[in-house]
Protein backbone atom coordinates (compact mmCIF):
# COMPACT_ATOMS: atom_id res chain seq x y z
CA UNK A 1 0.00 0.00 0.00
CA UNK A 2 1.20 3.26 -0.90
CA UNK A 3 0.19 6.68 1.04
CA UNK A 4 0.14 10.03 -0.40
CA UNK A 5 2.33 12.55 1.14
CA UNK A 6 0.14 15.71 0.46
CA UNK A 7 2.80 18.11 1.63
CA UNK A 8 5.40 17.19 -1.32
CA UNK A 9 3.25 18.16 -4.17
CA UNK A 10 5.04 18.71 -6.92
CA UNK A 11 3.09 18.17 -10.37
CA UNK A 12 -0.67 18.07 -10.78
CA UNK A 13 -0.27 14.95 -12.93
CA UNK A 14 1.79 12.73 -10.27
CA UNK A 15 1.73 12.00 -6.73
CA UNK A 16 4.50 11.52 -4.69
CA UNK A 17 3.64 8.96 -2.32
CA UNK A 18 5.85 6.75 0.57
CA UNK A 19 6.06 3.00 -0.86
CA UNK A 20 5.99 -0.10 1.61
CA UNK A 21 9.62 -1.19 -0.20
CA UNK A 22 11.48 1.79 0.70
CA UNK A 23 11.55 5.48 -0.17
CA UNK A 24 8.92 7.40 -2.00
CA UNK A 25 8.12 6.85 -5.18
CA UNK A 26 5.43 8.91 -8.52
CA UNK A 27 2.47 7.75 -9.61
CA UNK A 28 0.37 8.95 -12.42
CA UNK A 29 -2.85 10.77 -11.04
CA UNK A 30 -4.74 10.20 -14.33
CA UNK A 31 -4.58 8.18 -17.77
CA UNK A 32 -1.82 10.57 -19.45
CA UNK A 33 -0.39 9.86 -23.07
CA UNK A 34 3.04 9.42 -24.93
CA UNK A 35 4.68 12.86 -24.75
CA UNK A 36 3.11 14.94 -22.09
CA UNK A 37 5.29 16.98 -20.26
CA UNK A 38 4.87 15.84 -16.41
CA UNK A 39 7.47 17.77 -14.82
CA UNK A 40 9.26 21.18 -15.69
CA UNK A 41 11.76 22.51 -13.00
CA UNK A 42 13.69 26.01 -13.99
CA UNK A 43 15.37 26.00 -10.66
CA UNK A 44 17.42 23.90 -9.12
CA UNK A 45 18.80 24.38 -5.68
CA UNK A 46 22.72 24.10 -6.36
CA UNK A 47 24.69 22.64 -9.07
CA UNK A 48 28.85 22.21 -8.78
CA UNK A 49 30.65 21.78 -12.34
CA UNK A 50 34.13 19.25 -12.11
CA UNK A 51 36.57 21.34 -11.46
CA UNK A 52 38.41 19.75 -14.88
CA UNK A 53 35.59 21.79 -16.88
CA UNK A 54 35.51 24.95 -14.53
CA UNK A 55 36.29 27.74 -17.35
CA UNK A 56 34.61 25.14 -20.25
CA UNK A 57 31.09 25.43 -18.95
CA UNK A 58 29.12 28.65 -18.59
CA UNK A 59 27.52 29.31 -15.07
CA UNK A 60 24.48 30.51 -16.06
CA UNK A 61 23.20 28.40 -19.06
CA UNK A 62 25.49 25.44 -18.93
CA UNK A 63 26.73 25.31 -22.18
CA UNK A 64 29.80 23.24 -23.24
CA UNK A 65 31.50 24.26 -26.77
CA UNK A 66 33.83 20.83 -26.87
CA UNK A 67 36.45 22.14 -24.64
CA UNK A 68 36.78 25.83 -25.68
CA UNK A 69 36.93 28.08 -22.42
CA UNK A 70 34.33 30.92 -22.40
CA UNK A 71 35.25 33.95 -23.25
CA UNK A 72 33.37 36.08 -20.45
CA UNK A 73 34.26 36.64 -16.53
CA UNK A 74 33.00 38.95 -14.43
CA UNK A 75 34.89 42.32 -13.80
CA UNK A 76 34.99 43.83 -10.44
CA UNK A 77 34.14 47.43 -11.31
CA UNK A 78 31.35 47.01 -13.03
CA UNK A 79 29.83 44.25 -10.15
CA UNK A 80 30.16 47.32 -7.96
CA UNK A 81 28.29 49.41 -10.32
CA UNK A 82 25.46 47.21 -11.49
CA UNK A 83 25.10 45.63 -8.42
CA UNK A 84 25.02 47.84 -5.44
CA UNK A 85 23.09 51.33 -4.89
CA UNK A 86 24.42 54.42 -5.36
CA UNK A 87 25.12 55.32 -1.78
CA UNK A 88 26.94 52.53 -1.17
CA UNK A 89 29.53 52.36 -4.11
CA UNK A 90 31.92 54.64 -3.09
CA UNK A 91 32.14 53.01 0.65
CA UNK A 92 33.07 49.58 -1.16
CA UNK A 93 36.98 49.03 -1.81
CA UNK A 94 37.99 47.85 -5.20
CA UNK A 95 40.95 45.82 -3.95
CA UNK A 96 43.17 45.43 -7.77
CA UNK A 97 43.12 41.63 -7.33
CA UNK A 98 39.59 40.09 -8.15
CA UNK A 99 40.11 36.84 -10.16
CA UNK A 100 36.25 36.65 -11.14
CA UNK A 101 35.36 34.39 -8.31
CA UNK A 102 35.95 31.61 -10.39
CA UNK A 103 33.11 32.02 -12.79
CA UNK A 104 33.42 31.34 -16.54
CA UNK A 105 30.09 32.21 -18.78
CA UNK A 106 29.77 31.96 -22.72
CA UNK A 107 28.47 35.50 -23.22
CA UNK A 108 27.91 38.79 -21.81
CA UNK A 109 23.93 38.36 -21.68
CA UNK A 110 24.59 35.23 -19.74
CA UNK A 111 26.93 37.28 -17.30
CA UNK A 112 24.01 39.65 -16.75
CA UNK A 113 21.60 37.34 -15.62
CA UNK A 114 23.33 35.15 -13.52
CA UNK A 115 24.54 38.41 -11.68
CA UNK A 116 20.85 40.46 -11.73
CA UNK A 117 19.89 37.27 -9.43
CA UNK A 118 18.90 38.69 -6.36
CA UNK A 119 21.46 39.05 -3.61
CA UNK A 120 23.99 37.61 -5.65
CA UNK A 121 26.92 39.46 -4.45
CA UNK A 122 26.84 37.80 -1.42
CA UNK A 123 27.62 34.78 -3.37
CA UNK A 124 30.07 36.29 -5.80
CA UNK A 125 31.83 37.52 -2.47
CA UNK A 126 32.01 34.14 -1.27
CA UNK A 127 33.01 32.34 -4.38
CA UNK A 128 36.23 34.66 -4.81
CA UNK A 129 37.31 34.43 -1.55
CA UNK A 130 37.35 30.40 -1.30
CA UNK A 131 39.08 30.92 -4.90
CA UNK A 132 41.95 33.42 -3.20
CA UNK A 133 42.02 30.72 0.23
CA UNK A 134 42.58 27.69 -2.48
CA UNK A 135 45.02 29.51 -4.37
CA UNK A 136 47.05 30.72 -1.07
CA UNK A 137 47.43 26.86 -1.13
CA UNK A 138 48.50 26.40 -4.75
CA UNK A 139 52.41 25.49 -3.45
CA UNK A 140 51.74 23.46 -0.32
CA UNK A 141 50.02 20.65 -2.18
CA UNK A 142 51.66 17.29 -3.20
CA UNK A 143 49.51 14.99 -5.49
CA UNK A 144 52.06 12.34 -4.49
CA UNK A 145 51.75 12.47 -1.02
CA UNK A 146 47.98 12.72 -1.71
CA UNK A 147 47.58 9.96 -3.08
CA UNK A 148 49.06 8.23 -0.14
CA UNK A 149 47.34 9.85 2.18
CA UNK A 150 44.30 8.59 0.32
CA UNK A 151 45.03 4.94 0.34
CA UNK A 152 45.71 4.67 3.47
CA UNK A 153 42.44 6.05 4.26
CA UNK A 154 40.15 4.33 2.58
CA UNK A 155 41.51 1.52 4.44
CA UNK A 156 40.21 2.03 7.36
CA UNK A 157 36.72 1.09 8.87
CA UNK A 158 33.82 4.29 8.95
CA UNK A 159 30.70 3.20 11.38
CA UNK A 160 27.91 5.19 11.97
CA UNK A 161 29.29 5.12 15.26
CA UNK A 162 33.13 6.86 14.09
CA UNK A 163 31.60 9.15 11.95
CA UNK A 164 29.21 10.21 14.49
CA UNK A 165 31.73 10.53 16.88
CA UNK A 166 34.19 13.00 14.44
CA UNK A 167 31.40 15.35 14.32
CA UNK A 168 30.88 15.58 17.91
CA UNK A 169 34.70 16.43 18.24
CA UNK A 170 34.31 19.10 15.66
CA UNK A 171 31.23 20.64 17.28
CA UNK A 172 32.47 20.42 20.86
CA UNK A 173 36.38 20.45 20.53
CA UNK A 174 37.12 22.31 17.29
CA UNK A 175 35.00 24.83 17.50
CA UNK A 176 34.78 26.52 20.39
CA UNK A 177 39.14 26.42 20.00
CA UNK A 178 38.68 28.32 17.01
CA UNK A 179 36.16 30.64 17.84
CA UNK A 180 38.29 32.51 20.45
CA UNK A 181 41.19 33.20 17.66
CA UNK A 182 41.56 35.80 16.47
CA UNK A 183 40.36 36.51 12.66
CA UNK A 184 44.21 36.93 11.29
CA UNK A 185 44.84 33.47 12.95
CA UNK A 186 41.84 31.65 11.89
CA UNK A 187 42.83 30.89 8.26
CA UNK A 188 46.15 29.56 9.63
CA UNK A 189 44.82 26.91 11.10
CA UNK A 190 43.00 25.88 8.04
CA UNK A 191 43.91 22.64 6.54
CA UNK A 192 45.32 22.06 2.98
CA UNK A 193 42.30 21.16 0.44
CA UNK A 194 42.98 19.96 -2.91
CA UNK A 195 40.42 20.56 -6.27
CA UNK A 196 37.55 18.25 -4.72
CA UNK A 197 37.14 19.65 -1.54
CA UNK A 198 37.49 23.15 -3.20
CA UNK A 199 34.48 22.30 -5.32
CA UNK A 200 32.61 20.78 -2.41
CA UNK A 201 33.01 24.07 -0.18
CA UNK A 202 31.46 26.16 -3.21
CA UNK A 203 28.69 23.69 -4.12
CA UNK A 204 27.73 23.87 0.00
CA UNK A 205 28.24 27.53 -0.58
CA UNK A 206 26.15 27.68 -2.99
CA UNK A 207 23.39 25.94 -1.33
CA UNK A 208 23.49 27.54 1.69
CA UNK A 209 23.20 31.14 -0.36
CA UNK A 210 19.81 29.12 -2.11
CA UNK A 211 18.25 28.12 0.89
CA UNK A 212 18.94 31.43 2.64
CA UNK A 213 16.46 32.52 0.06
CA UNK A 214 14.47 29.88 -0.50
CA UNK A 215 10.89 30.42 1.02
CA UNK A 216 10.36 27.30 4.18
CA UNK A 217 7.16 26.20 2.66
CA UNK A 218 8.04 26.18 -1.16
CA UNK A 219 7.90 22.84 -3.16
CA UNK A 220 11.83 23.82 -3.45
CA UNK A 221 12.39 23.64 0.25
CA UNK A 222 9.75 20.66 1.26
CA UNK A 223 11.32 18.35 -1.31
CA UNK A 224 15.04 19.27 0.12
CA UNK A 225 14.40 18.40 3.41
CA UNK A 226 12.67 14.98 2.71
CA UNK A 227 15.20 13.51 0.58
CA UNK A 228 17.11 10.58 1.77
CA UNK A 229 20.44 10.72 3.27
CA UNK A 230 23.27 8.25 2.01
CA UNK A 231 25.65 9.57 3.78
CA UNK A 232 26.55 6.70 5.66
CA UNK A 233 26.58 4.00 2.91
CA UNK A 234 28.56 6.18 0.73
CA UNK A 235 31.37 6.77 3.22
CA UNK A 236 31.43 3.10 4.47
CA UNK A 237 32.40 2.82 0.70
CA UNK A 238 34.72 5.52 1.12
CA UNK A 239 36.13 5.84 3.79
CA UNK A 240 38.39 9.26 2.58
CA UNK A 241 34.73 11.49 2.23
CA UNK A 242 34.62 11.75 6.13
CA UNK A 243 37.91 13.37 6.39
CA UNK A 244 37.38 15.55 3.24
CA UNK A 245 34.15 16.63 4.44
CA UNK A 246 35.15 17.61 7.59
CA UNK A 247 38.29 19.54 5.84
CA UNK A 248 35.37 21.46 3.77
CA UNK A 249 33.22 22.20 7.28
CA UNK A 250 36.59 23.46 8.29
CA UNK A 251 37.56 25.95 5.33
CA UNK A 252 33.45 26.57 5.63
CA UNK A 253 33.53 27.45 8.80
CA UNK A 254 36.15 30.49 8.94
CA UNK A 255 35.90 31.57 5.22
CA UNK A 256 32.09 32.30 4.98
CA UNK A 257 31.13 35.38 5.24
CA UNK A 258 29.00 36.64 7.75
CA UNK A 259 26.12 36.65 5.55
CA UNK A 260 26.11 33.06 5.38
CA UNK A 261 27.87 31.86 8.31
CA UNK A 262 24.86 31.87 10.49
CA UNK A 263 23.11 29.11 8.33
CA UNK A 264 26.07 26.52 8.36
CA UNK A 265 25.24 23.98 10.96
CA UNK A 266 26.99 20.79 11.48
CA UNK A 267 23.49 18.58 10.99
CA UNK A 268 22.25 21.25 7.41
CA UNK A 269 25.48 20.37 6.55
CA UNK A 270 25.78 16.21 6.40
CA UNK A 271 22.54 16.60 4.96
CA UNK A 272 23.33 18.62 2.00
CA UNK A 273 26.50 16.07 1.58
CA UNK A 274 24.39 12.73 2.16
CA UNK A 275 21.86 13.58 0.34
CA UNK A 276 23.54 14.53 -2.53
CA UNK A 277 24.82 11.56 -3.39
CA UNK A 278 22.35 9.40 -4.46
CA UNK A 279 19.72 12.48 -5.79
CA UNK A 280 22.24 14.46 -7.65
CA UNK A 281 21.23 14.45 -11.91
CA UNK A 282 24.75 14.44 -13.80
CA UNK A 283 25.56 17.41 -16.03
CA UNK A 284 25.95 16.01 -19.28
CA UNK A 285 27.38 16.91 -22.43
CA UNK A 286 24.75 17.87 -24.86
CA UNK A 287 23.86 15.86 -28.22
CA UNK A 288 26.43 13.17 -27.64
CA UNK A 289 26.27 9.33 -27.16
CA UNK A 290 26.55 8.01 -23.83
CA UNK A 291 29.73 6.45 -24.26
CA UNK A 292 31.25 9.73 -25.45
CA UNK A 293 29.03 12.41 -24.19
CA UNK A 294 31.39 14.15 -21.37
CA UNK A 295 30.12 14.37 -17.30
CA UNK A 296 30.73 17.82 -16.79
CA UNK A 297 29.51 18.30 -12.90
CA UNK A 298 25.69 17.59 -11.12
CA UNK A 299 23.12 19.63 -9.73
CA UNK A 300 20.92 19.15 -7.35
CA UNK A 301 17.11 19.89 -7.97
CA UNK A 302 15.03 18.00 -5.25
CA UNK A 303 11.60 18.63 -6.66
CA UNK A 304 12.91 15.55 -9.71
CA UNK A 305 14.40 13.40 -6.94
CA UNK A 306 11.37 11.36 -6.27
CA UNK A 307 11.13 9.27 -9.69
CA UNK A 308 12.43 5.98 -9.06
CA UNK A 309 14.82 3.79 -11.50
CA UNK A 310 13.64 1.67 -13.89
CA UNK A 311 15.56 0.00 -16.97
CA UNK A 312 12.33 0.21 -18.98
CA UNK A 313 11.14 3.64 -17.87
CA UNK A 314 8.41 5.03 -18.58
CA UNK A 315 9.32 8.69 -18.15
CA UNK A 316 12.72 10.56 -20.27
CA UNK A 317 14.35 13.34 -18.95
CA UNK A 318 16.48 15.91 -20.95
CA UNK A 319 18.33 19.21 -19.77
CA UNK A 320 17.64 22.19 -21.65
CA UNK A 321 20.11 24.74 -20.70
CA UNK A 322 19.72 24.89 -17.11
CA UNK A 323 16.21 23.35 -17.12
CA UNK A 324 15.15 19.82 -16.89
CA UNK A 325 12.14 18.01 -18.12
CA UNK A 326 10.61 15.18 -17.67
CA UNK A 327 8.14 13.71 -20.36
CA UNK A 328 6.30 10.38 -20.90
CA UNK A 329 7.66 8.27 -23.55
CA UNK A 330 4.06 5.95 -23.23
CA UNK A 331 1.18 6.21 -22.20
CA UNK A 332 0.61 5.61 -18.52
CA UNK A 333 -3.03 4.82 -16.70
CA UNK A 334 -3.91 6.39 -13.56
CA UNK A 335 -1.90 4.80 -10.63
CA UNK A 336 1.22 3.47 -12.92
CA UNK A 337 4.44 4.24 -11.32
CA UNK A 338 6.50 6.95 -12.99
CA UNK A 339 10.21 6.15 -13.58
CA UNK A 340 13.55 7.28 -15.24
CA UNK A 341 16.64 5.95 -16.05
CA UNK A 342 19.38 7.01 -13.39
CA UNK A 343 22.46 6.67 -15.48
CA UNK A 344 22.30 5.79 -19.12
CA UNK A 345 22.93 2.38 -18.83
CA UNK A 346 19.48 0.72 -20.96
CA UNK A 347 21.88 -0.55 -23.60
CA UNK A 348 24.51 -2.83 -21.07
CA UNK A 349 23.45 -6.02 -20.19
CA UNK A 350 21.49 -6.96 -16.64
CA UNK A 351 24.66 -7.84 -14.58
CA UNK A 352 26.41 -5.32 -15.19
CA UNK A 353 22.99 -2.67 -14.64
CA UNK A 354 22.45 -4.21 -11.34
CA UNK A 355 26.29 -3.98 -10.95
CA UNK A 356 26.44 0.00 -11.91
CA UNK A 357 22.83 0.62 -9.99
CA UNK A 358 23.88 -0.87 -6.36
CA UNK A 359 27.57 0.39 -6.67
CA UNK A 360 26.60 4.02 -7.17
CA UNK A 361 22.52 4.24 -5.68
CA UNK A 362 22.77 1.29 -3.00
CA UNK A 363 20.25 -0.85 -4.43
CA UNK A 364 19.18 -4.08 -5.87
CA UNK A 365 17.13 -3.17 -9.22
CA UNK A 366 14.09 -4.96 -8.69
CA UNK A 367 12.29 -3.50 -12.37
CA UNK A 368 9.88 -5.89 -14.90
CA UNK A 369 12.94 -5.88 -17.52
CA UNK A 370 15.62 -7.25 -14.81
CA UNK A 371 13.27 -9.80 -13.19
CA UNK A 372 12.61 -10.84 -16.83
CA UNK A 373 16.07 -10.88 -17.80
CA UNK A 374 17.75 -12.67 -14.59
CA UNK A 375 14.57 -15.51 -15.28
CA UNK A 376 15.67 -16.33 -18.56
CA UNK A 377 19.64 -15.98 -18.32
CA UNK A 378 19.27 -18.52 -14.95
ZN1 LIG B 1 25.62 30.85 -21.17
ZN1 LIG C 1 16.35 -2.87 -13.75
Amino acid sequence: METANTDLIVSPLFDVKQTTYGGRACFAREDSKEGTNILSVNRCLSSSISHEFRKEVCHNCLKYNNGKIMKVKLDRNQLVDDLLPDGKKEQVSRPKTFNGAGLWFCCDSCRDEYISQDNIIELIETFETLLAHFQSQAKRRNTASRIEEEHKLNETFMSPKIIGSNWSMIEKDWIPRIDQLKASKKARMLPLIYEEEYQCCRFVAQTLFNLKYTDPNSVLMKTFEALQSNEQSRIHKFPILLDSQTKVFQTLYVLLPFSLKPLLTISLFRHILGSEYGNAFGIWQDGESNDSREYLGFWIVPQASYFNHSCSPNVDKKRIGNKLTFTLNSNVVAGQQLCIDYSGILSLDVHKRQEILSENWFFQCGCEKCQLELQTIH
